[in-house]
């Protein structure tokens, strides 16, 4: 609901229906908030139910302050899903600017295909995306990292590189 600007039929903003009650519901002591989780099943009765749920590691601790820093030099951009992919964000992200609580995640994809086949082991997308942002430097220490050697490679393999 939050990603539309206006709800049907009064046209209120759906950001100030749904903030407060997310705010409340983060601050509720008696409220155990599980976020990036989904409910694989539900069993039981009112007053005794037992569900089973399914919690995505966020791969970043807990103590997350949400300074976003991370973001910031992150050099590694994704589709936004909140924008429904119009815009792009960064790979360490928050879900949407009003998320409760303020956390940021990684979501492990699996590795490129071009990493996956290089035969050097090359980091192929930091590399890319590092010499895209102007870290020249950077991004030679990349390939540096797994192949500190790399005029040699051409040299001692039988195919063209
Ligand atoms: S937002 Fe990023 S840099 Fe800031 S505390 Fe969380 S993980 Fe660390």
């Amino acid at each position: 609901m939050l990603q539309y600007d206006k709800t049907f039929p009064t046209l209120d903003c759906a950001a100030c229906i749904g903030t407060p009650k997310m705010v409340a519901v983060g601050q509720d002591k008696n409220i155990n908030l599980m976020t990036n989780t989904e409910v694989e099943s539900v069993s039981g009765f009112i007053g005794n139910f037992k569900v089973n749920v399914n919690q995505h590691a966020r791969y970043v601790k807990t103590n997350c302050t949400g300074c976003g820093d991370c973001a910031k030099v992150c050099p590694v951009e994704a589709p936004n899903e909140w924008d429904v992919e119009t815009r792009m964000r960064k790979a360490i992200y928050i879900s949407f600017p009003q998320a409760v609580p303020v956390r940021y995640a990684i979501d492990k994809k699996d590795r490129g295909p071009c990493v996956q086949t290089c035969p050097a082991g090359i980091n192929i997308q930091g590399f890319v995306a590092l010499i895209k942002a102007g870290k020249y430097q950077e991004s030679l220490n990349v390939i540096m990292e797994t192949m500190p050697l790399p005029g040699t490679l051409g040299r001692n393999l039988p195919g063209p590189l």
